[in-house]
Order: structure tokens, then sequence, then C-alpha cells
């Protein structure tokens, strides 16, 4: 990537001008970045939403669907894509925020198996509108190869299979042997893997910006550089902007994922934790040949501190990973996307995982913050008496939960059902996350607590004294 040029006029001293600087699927959209016009004054709708990213604009998509007289607009404090929407790692999966296991046990299996359906049916319907919307998305379905490396991961990957047959999913999943694993994608360390045949990946930069232009198409109207600073439910509920406000007839959606911690009344609702990530450059052919991955699965490992890999159109490979500090006070600022230690050591571990890639340059790092909810549990709800709708929380598994947020919102709000209102992310809310400075501690103990105990595990060793406190804390 070229040096950053930063804003002058922004407060955040790191905030940039050039949006295609934020990722490489901002970079490489296909499309123009150039901001659409912001909202100059205040001005009447059927339904206001904040947020350019997904769950903003699935909600718009399948609001006009249901209704395309219905006047709509969505309200975006940058760009479209700007936020993780357009910086993920590109995984449509099926994979909830929430493991089947723990979704049995909060839920019983019938709920836990119908949530399942629904992002197995999300992941086909991300494919279907891309197809049908004419969005080039790379949209590609490569199912999702989750790896043992090492034998202390060996019981993780067999515990989910287990939950998959007892939801009476197990034909969409197989346990794969050591050597069937590395017949599909060659790393080291692998001991065996669970291959799930449903999960596709995608260009997420270009389905955002697609998705965008399908909502202009069918009416929606896009205002961009328009921050939204308060929000108020009630007959007439409204977004607030310095330009005017956004008044709704119907209703508004709250669309922002972790940046609606900036607005006053949602300040705990969620934390935001970086996801960082870095690119290669594209392999040779030779590479790809010694590290096989011909079908382009989806891959990952059971690491407690989260890895997940992606291989792009163009033959990179995208390395993701959880890890940069929380910062107090749950700030988020553009400096947080690059944090140098946290991005070497994902290089690093990448060689690890492929070490005949000892020498590749990358060429992209970039980052973002996810939603997590206290309950780790995505949230999607519309309050009638208020009108206040929300679709968020979905801690780093948004990209197809999204849709399924979207669906479900637009039926609600038009009063329309949709089948989905059951599920147990509808019509609820988690928790909210404790003051500061009890929040910082408890996070960042977490945060060490998790990396100490991988390192621990990889290394031989065994497992922290600690770690049934800290799993305890972070079971989802
Ligand atoms: C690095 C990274 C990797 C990820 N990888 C994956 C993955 O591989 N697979 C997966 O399923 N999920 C992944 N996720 C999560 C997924 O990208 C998100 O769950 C999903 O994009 C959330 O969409 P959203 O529209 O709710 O939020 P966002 O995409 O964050 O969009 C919210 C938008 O609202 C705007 N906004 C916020 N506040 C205001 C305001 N006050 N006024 C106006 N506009 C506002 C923001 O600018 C932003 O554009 C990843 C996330 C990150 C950060």
């Amino acid at each position: 990537m070229l040096p950053v040029r930063r804003s002058l006029q922004s407060p955040d001293p790191f905030h940039m001008t050039d949006y295609s600087r934020y990722s490489f699927w901002l970079e490489t959209a296909g499309e123009d970045l150039t901001p659409r016009p912001a909202l100059v004054r205040s001005s009447d709708v059927d339904v206001a939403i904040l947020g350019g990213g997904y769950s903003g604009l699935w909600a718009a998509y399948y609001l006009l669907r249901q209704n395309p007289s219905l006047s709509i607009a969505v309200v975006e404090k940058e760009i479209v894509g700007f936020g993780a929407s357009g910086r993920n790692g590109g995984w449509c999966s099926a994979r909830f925020a929430v493991t089947p296991t723990r979704l049995e046990q909060r839920y019983g299996r019938d709920s836990a198996r119908a949530l399942m359906l629904a992002m197995y049916d999300s992941v086909d319907e991300v494919g279907r509108v891309c197809d049908e919307e004419k969005i080039d998305a790379h949209f590609h379905r490569g199912g999702v190869l989750t790896l043992a490396r090492g034998v202390h991961q060996l019981p993780l990957v067999r515990a989910s299979h287990a939950a998959y047959e007892r939801l009476g999913l197990g034909d969409r999943v197989r346990l794969l042997s050591a050597d069937e694993t590395k017949e599909r994608v060659k790393a080291t360390k692998v001991l065996g893997s669970l291959h799930a045949f449903q999960g596709a990946s995608l260009h997420p930069g270009r389905l955002v910006r697609g998705l965008a232009r399908a909502v202009e198409r069918r009416g929606g109207v896009i205002y961009e550089q328009t921050p939204v600073s308060e929000f108020e439910g009630g007959t007439t509920p409204r977004l607030l902007t310095a330009a005017g406000e956004l008044r709704a007839r119907r209703a508004i959606i709250l669309g922002g994922e972790a940046y609606l911690t900036r607005l006053r009344k949602l300040r705990r609702a969620l934390l935001p934790m970086y996801s960082l990530i870095t690119l290669t450059e594209p392999l040779t052919q030779e590479q790809w040949s010694q590290i096989r991955w011909q079908n382009g699965e989806s891959v990952a490992s059971c690491r407690y501190t989260v890895d997940y890999l992606t291989k792009t159109r163009d033959g990179r490979i995208l390395f993701g990973s959880r890890g940069a500090p929380y910062a107090f006070g749950s700030k988020i600022t553009d400096e947080m996307d690059r944090h140098a230690e946290t991005h070497a050591d994902m290089q690093r571990t990448l060689v690890e995982w492929f070490p005949a890639l000892q020498g590749i340059k990358f060429t992209h790092s970039w980052g973002g913050p996810v939603g997590m909810p206290r309950d780790w549990m995505p949230t999607v709800s519309f309050d009638k008496s208020s009108r206040i709708g929300t679709a968020h929380g979905y801690t780093g598994q948004g990209v197809s939960t999204t849709n399924l947020a979207g669906r479900l919102l637009a039926g609600l709000v038009g009063e329309k059902p949709t089948g989905l209102e059951s599920l147990p992310l509808a019509q609820r809310q988690s928790p909210t996350w404790e003051p500061e400075p009890l929040r910082w501690l408890a996070v960042r103990y977490m945060q060490d607590a998790f990396l100490r105990i991988d390192t621990a595990l990889e290394s031989g060793r065994s497992r922290p004294m600690d770690s049934p406190l800290a799993e305890f804390l972070g079971k989802h």
C-alpha cells in the first residue's frame, strides 16, 4: 500500500480522505469511491436507516422488494462499505456468532437447528441476490475447512462435528483425516479437520457497493458523509444530523454495528473488538501447487485468538485474526486499524502454516471493529411503540447473518411475517457491558488469557492455571 494520506479537517488524525486506503476490498471494489451527496436539509421518509453497511442495506433492499412504493433513506457517516462490510475476511458462511453446541444449550435443539438452517439459507440467498442483481462479488461456494492444528485442537473439531450430528445436520459436515485434509490444504501440524460443505467466500467490497446500487435502482436514497449524532423514537422517530433531521413515518433502523457505541444511548450496548487482516501478494502457480487449496475453501483453525484464511480470486491469501488490544472506553479510531505488532505476528504465523511461502511479500494490512454483545448473541428487533428497529452484535460473523437480519427486520417493520420471527436472535436484547474501568480490566484479561492458552498449547505445555476461568467468561 502507498503511504497513508491523512485528512486535515478530521478530529481523528489517522482518518484518511482516500477511502480506497481502508482495505484491499475498497481499493478493488471496481468502482469510483467518490462520496454520494450528503444530507443537506431535514426531510421526511417512510423508513430512515443509519449505516451503509450490509445490515442497513439488506434491510433497505428487502423493504423495497416487499413494498416498492416506500421512500427509504440510508444515512452513512463516511461512504458505503466504510465499516466492517468493506473490510472483512470474505467468509460468507453458515457460522453463527454462537456455536451450535452453545445454541443448543441455551435455546434447545429445535431452536438451534432452526437457526442453523436459516444460516444455510442466508448463504444461498446472498449468492442468489448477487446473481439476480448482477453483483459480481466473486461469490464462490468452496465450503469451510476447520483444521485441527495440533493434538489439542482435535477434540474441538470432534465436538463440533458431534454438535452438528445432534442437531440433525450431520449430512452437511464431514470429519476429514490428516491425509484427507492435506489433500485439500497442505498446512503444517494438521491432524484432521471438519469440512462444512455449505459456505462461500466473496469479495466484501464488491458485495456492499453492489448492494447499495441495487437499493438505489429500487428507489432508495443514500446520503454519504452524513454522521448521525443522535436518534429518537416515538410516533415520528428520527435520525439527527448536523444538516437537519430525517423524520420517519414508519420506522428508523440502526445498523451501525460497533460504531453504534459512539451514540450516547448505546455506549454500552456492544464492545468494539478489533479484527485484523494481512494480505499476501498473488502466489505463483508453483506456490499454489505446493500448498494445494484448489477448491478455495474458507479455512480456519481452532485457536482461541482466532485465525481465518481466504483465497482471493486473484490468487492471494488473506490471513485474519483477532488480537489488537481492547482500548479503554471502547475507543474506535482509524489508528487502531493497523497494529504493527499483531500484523507482524500474523505474517509470521502464515509462513509457519505454509513454509513454502517463506519470503512472500505482504501488500496490504488493515483491520476494523466488530461488535461484541455481552452475551455473544446478535439482536434483530423492532419495537412497535418507539418505532426503532436494530440489527447488531454479529461478533465478527456478519456477512451472511446480516442478510438473515435484513430479511427479518424488513418483515418486522413491514408487518409481513417471514417465518424467521421465532428464531432466537429475533426481538431480544443483550445485557449491556460493564462500565469502565471494569470493562477494560476484564476484556484485557480475557485477551491476555486466550493468547497465553494458545501459546501454551501450541508449544506442548499444559494450560495455564486460570484457563477454566477465561473459558467460563468467554464461553459462546
Ligand atoms: C476485519 C474484519 C473481518 C471480518 N471477517 C468476517 C468474515 O470473514 N465473515 C463474516 O461473516 N464476518 C466478518 N466480519 C464481520 C462482518 O464484516 C460484520 O459483522 C458486518 O459487516 C456488519 O455489517 P453492518 O452493516 O452491521 O456494520 P458495518 O459494516 O460496520 O456498517 C456500519 C456502517 O454504519 C456507519 N455508521 C456508524 N455509525 C454511524 C452514524 N452515527 N452515522 C452515520 N453512519 C454511521 C459506519 O460508517 C458503517 O459504514 C469481519 C469484520 C471485520 C472488522
